[in-house]
């Protein structure tokens, strides 16, 4: 079965590279995009995802926000928190909101992929 994986970003661009990276993966993922924070919420009301991608700067609800929201109705979704902040801190803020892990943008492409791997195996993602 495939592993639910919720991608929120708003930037057309953005979006384009993580879905490209998640395509590698074929049909070990079941991919839903959503493009603002209001969407992001009512996709993952529907589709209780495993995995979510989470920008955390975004229309309607920003990603702190929403990280903590996620965490309260699934505490087992595992979040990964994306930010083009070069701040120092932001790291910590992400990870406070409730995010398990946190990726830098622009997005490395080896580095996300490796993460992606981490997550279906070491959380057993695979076998569910
Ligand atoms: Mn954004």
């Amino acid at each position: 079965m495939s592993i639910r994986v919720l991608v929120v970003e708003d930037n057309p661009l953005n979006m384009e590279l993580v879905l490209a990276i998640l395509e590698d993966f074929g049909e070990q993922l079941s991919v839903t995009v959503a493009g603002d924070g209001h969407e992001g919420l009512q996709r993952f009301l529907e589709l209780k995802p495993q995995i979510v991608l989470l920008d955390m700067q975004l229309p309607g609800i920003d990603g702190f926000t929403l990280a903590r929201r996620f965490k309260e109705i699934n505490a087992a979704s595992i979040i990964v928190g994306l930010t083009a902040y070069a701040m120092v801190g932001d790291k910590e803020r992400v990870l406070e909101a409730g995010c398990d892990y946190y990726l830098a943008k622009p997005l490395e492409v080896a580095e996300f992929k490796h993460l992606m791997k981490v997550l279906m195996e070491t959380e057993g993602l695979h076998e569910k």
